[in-house]
Order: structure tokens, then C-alpha cells, then sequence
């Protein structure tokens, strides 16, 4: 009825009000927070599965609300997407990651790699290489100690385009992983046409071993994939012993996962790899 039209267009406005507000204010937080040393990263190390040290170190971004405590990547990362501020964050933890990996290689950390996360949505907004190539460029950093994490819906939408940055970045010396790799719906075929160096096997494979039936097998060829393609492949989310003894009889190379560290306050990390190296 006419009644009703109307009122579910009030509402409807009555929402788009609130949502629009709601758009505003988290506006103004992110930018508050960006400059007022409310986000933060932890950090988790990357585990080699024959030698047992750890390889590479994986940044996480934590929000520190003052009021709210720790806001989770996984609410306020799709948040700044839509909001735009992506590039921004992205920029900011490409920055802290250079500045603290350049740091941490002066106090004579043995990491091979820091690990940075970096949105889909980046891409078509925000010039990577240049943000890249301008940190490690300030933090006098060499790009072979920076893996960029890519998710394959970054590639999606445009193969050649995809290949073209990536070599841009790969000049740099950067390397390139794709992320929560089994998740999407590309074909495989992408995997010999970007210069992709290392693989990550989505967490919700891992979870599944070894109940699941079929699970283990599609980790099987997972891993034996990524090994005849000459990539290197690591397993996210171990969380389990049973797991880790799984993927090392495999041959994955590498591990990550709450089994071996969670993700971790600088101070935390830093004490984590010095009992790790008897130090
Ligand atoms: P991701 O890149 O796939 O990161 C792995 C997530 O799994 C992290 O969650 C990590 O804390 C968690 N994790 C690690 N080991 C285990 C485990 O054994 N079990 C379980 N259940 N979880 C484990 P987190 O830190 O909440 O981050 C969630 C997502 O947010 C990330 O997924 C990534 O997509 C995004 N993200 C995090 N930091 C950044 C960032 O700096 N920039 C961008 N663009 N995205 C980020
Ligand atoms: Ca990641
Ligand atoms: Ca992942
Ligand atoms: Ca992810």
C-alpha cells in the first residue's frame, strides 16, 4: 500500500542518515588515528619447516581505540576500503614496516623478510610502486627485504595490467606472495603468468586436517603444485602439531599459525626471536 511505501522510505532515509553519519565520523577517526599513533603493528614469524628457524616475519595492523580497545583488521580493513582511506593505511604500514625492518636488520636480526599485507582495492587506487620504492628509498632498505602479500582478486580484473606492476615491484626486489591462496574463483592458469614467488595456502585448508575427508588430499596437490612451479609454499594457520608433522612430510617449506607464535607486540616478538636464537 501507499502507507507503507511511505513509511519504509522514511525508514529507508531515516538509515541512509544514520549511515551517511556513521561514514563521517569514522571519517574523522581513521584520520585522527592514523596521526595520533593509534594503529600499530604486530608481528608473526614465519617458521621454516626443515631448518625450524624463522624465516620471515608477517606485519599485522592493530587499531588501539583509546575507548574501545582493539578494533580486529577484519572489521576496520573493509571499513577503509569503502571509505577510500585504504591507500592511506596501506601507506602508513608500508612505511612502519621499512622503518622497522631497516631497524631491526642495524640491531642484527637474522629475518630474511618482513611481510606486508596489501588491499585488492589498493590497486586501482594508489600508486604501489611508488609508495613502495619511496619507503624503502627513505629507510635506506634493500626490496629483498620486503614480501608484499596480494590477494588474487587483485589480479582478477586485469591480467596484463596485474603482470605490469608486478614486474615493477619485482625491479624493486621486492617479492611477491599470494595470499589465502584455494579461496578464490580464478583460474589456475594466472599462477604461470605472474611472476608470483611464493604461495600461501588459505588457513580454512589447514583447519581441516585431518578430519575433513578429500581435505588433505587438495593440500597434497596444493603443495605439490606450488613445488613443481618452483614456488615457495607456506601453510597459514597451524595450529595443531598434527598439522605441522602433516605439512613437513609434505615438503612445504614453511609454517605459520598460533602453534609455532601468535602475532606479537614489537617487545613480545623481539623476545620470541632472541629465546628462539638461545640468545
Ligand atoms: P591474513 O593476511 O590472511 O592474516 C592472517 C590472519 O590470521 C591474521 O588475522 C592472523 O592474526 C591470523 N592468524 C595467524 N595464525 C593463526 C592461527 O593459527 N589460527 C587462526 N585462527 N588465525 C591465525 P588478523 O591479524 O586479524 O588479520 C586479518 C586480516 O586483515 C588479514 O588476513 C589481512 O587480510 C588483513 N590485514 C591485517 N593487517 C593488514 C594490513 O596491514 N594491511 C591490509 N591491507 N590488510 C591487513
Ligand atoms: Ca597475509
Ligand atoms: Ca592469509
Ligand atoms: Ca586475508
Amino acid at each position: 500500500s501507499k502507507e507503507l511505501g511511505r513509511n519504509s522510505f522514511q525508514l529507508y532515509k531515516a538509515s541512509m542518515n544514520a549511515r551517511s553519519l556513521e561514514r563521517l565520523s569514522m571519517l574523522s577517526r581513521f584520520q585522527s588515528a592514523l596521526e595520533g599513533g593509534e594503529f600499530e603493528l604486530h608481528y608473526q614469524p614465519l617458521r621454516c619447516l626443515t631448518s625450524g628457524r624463522i624465516m620471515s616475519v608477517e606485519c599485522l595492523l592493530r587499531w588501539q581505540d583509546p575507548n574501545l580497545g582493539t578494533i580486529s583488521p577484519a572489521q576496520f580493513i573493509p571499513l577503509a576500503e569503502e571509505l577510500g582511506l585504504i591507500v592511506k593505511v596501506d601507506q602508513w604500514v608500508i612505511n612502519e614496516a621499512c622503518r622497522q625492518m631497516a631497524q631491526w636488520l642495524k640491531e642484527g636480526l637474522d629475518i630474511r623478510r618482513i611481510a606486508i599485507n596489501i588491499s585488492a582495492s589498493h590497486l586501482s587506487q594508489g600508486d604501489l610502486v611508488m609508495t613502495m620504492a619511496k619507503a624503502l628509498e627513505q629507510h635506506n632498505l634493500d626490496g629483498r627485504y620486503v614480501e608484499l602479500e596480494l590477494t588474487e582478486t587483485s589480479f582478477v580484473s586485469n591480467l596484463h595490467d596485474a603482470k605490469v606492476l608486478l614486474k615493477k615491484l619485482k625491479n624493486l626486489g621486492v617479492s611477491i606472495a599470494l595470499d589465502d591462496f584455494g579461496t578464490g574463483y580464478s583460474a589456475l592458469s594466472y599462477l604461470t603468468k605472474l611472476p608470483i614467488d611464493i604461495l600461501k595456502i588459505d588457513a580454512s585448508f589447514i583447519a581441516k586436517i585431518p578430519d575433513e575427508y578429500g581435505n588433505s588430499e587438495i593440500v597434497t596437490a596444493i603443495v605439490a603444485m606450488a613445488k613443481a612451479l618452483n614456488l615457495h609454499v607456506v601453510a597459514e594457520g597451524v595450529e595443531k602439531s598434527v598439522q605441522q608433522k602433516f605439512l613437513q612430510k609434505l615438503g612445504c617449506h614453511t609454517m605459520q599459525g598460533y602453534h609455532y607464535c601468535r602475532p606479537l607486540p614489537q617487545s613480545d616478538w623481539l623476545n620470541f626471536y632472541r629465546s628462539q636464537r638461545g640468545l
